[in-house]
């Protein structure tokens, strides 16, 4: 039952949790499954952030749903100061950069700068604010940040340049981050899905073909599979793995 677990008590903020079918949400259920309480981000899916938030609390831990704009500069500090208020705490124990955005498949001649900016707010920019604003207050030792990353980033994919390089630059931002945060007893790592059935999947795509194609597991993912690694990468279990990249992505490789 929840309000029991390894993370009872604590306070995690899940980015881009506003969407039932989404990862977000099933991170936010994982974490609940294990006690904590959960602030659900959205963007502009505030009825989906209330559903998510219902979920939670009927599973008996705390929770309430905050608006931020990845494209805003003051993301981080409004995410975090909003976060202390809505549970009355001083401390933040888990993070999980989860909200992305991909635009729609693109060759580099018609890539608007617009797009590029926005992918990279949403994918890189974000989560650096979130962590820079958030880490007075995250629990040292034991905070915890889990980034959630792609496999594309692994393989790459003509067409998906902006999305590719966005995810990369999270990954090398979270290995530098790791060395910086280590010392304080903050861990934190990259969770890298491959395909999983969301609203942003691109089932029917020629990307989902090559993927499916070089893939061990031959079929799409689910959100809880993602979400079962973010809970123990967010447990007390992993507090000596950091600055890692875990993909659960059905063992996908170079073609
Ligand atoms: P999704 O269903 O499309 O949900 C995206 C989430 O990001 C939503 O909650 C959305 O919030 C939030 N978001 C979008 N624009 C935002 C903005 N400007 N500011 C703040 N939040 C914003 O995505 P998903 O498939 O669950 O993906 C979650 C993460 O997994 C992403 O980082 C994605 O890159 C990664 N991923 C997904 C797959 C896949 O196959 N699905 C594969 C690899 C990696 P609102 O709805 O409230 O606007």
């Amino acid at each position: 039952m929840a309000g029991q677990g390894q993370l009872s008590g604590k306070t995690a903020i899940v980015t881009g949790a506003s969407r039932p079918n989404g990862i977000g949400a099933a991170i936010a259920v994982a974490l609940a499954e294990q006690g904590a309480n959960i602030i659900v981000h959205y963007a502009s899916s505030e009825q989906g952030a209330k559903d998510v938030v219902k979920t939670l609390q009927s599973m008996g831990v705390k929770a309430a749903a905050i608006q931020a704009d990845a494209g805003s500069a003051d993301f981080g500090t409004k995410l975090v100061q909003d976060t202390l208020d809505a549970f009355q705490t001083s401390t933040i124990d888990i993070i999980v950069n989860n909200a992305g955005i991909n635009i729609p498949s693109t060759g580099i001649a018609d890539v608007e700068l617009s797009a590029w900016d926005a992918v990279f707010h949403s994918n890189v920019r974000a989560p650096f604010l979130l962590i820079q604003a958030a880490l007075p207050y995250l629990t040292k030792p034991g905070g915890r940040v889990v980034n959630i990353g792609s496999n594309i980033a692994k393989m790459g994919h003509q067409m998906l340049t902006v999305y590719s390089a966005s995810k990369g630059a999270l990954n090398t931002m979270t290995v530098s981050m790791a060395q910086e945060l280590g010392p304080m007893g903050i861990t934190i790592n990259v969770v890298a899905p491959g395909p999983i059935a969301t609203d942003m999947a691109m089932k029917g795509s020629p990307v989902y073909d090559k993927l499916f194609g070089i893939m061990h597991i031959k079929r799409e993912g689910t959100t809880r599979e993602v979400a079962s690694a973010v809970s123990w990468l967010a447990s007390p279990d992993a507090g000596f793995v950091t600055g890692q990249l875990i993909p659960v992505d059905g063992g996908a490789g170079w073609p």
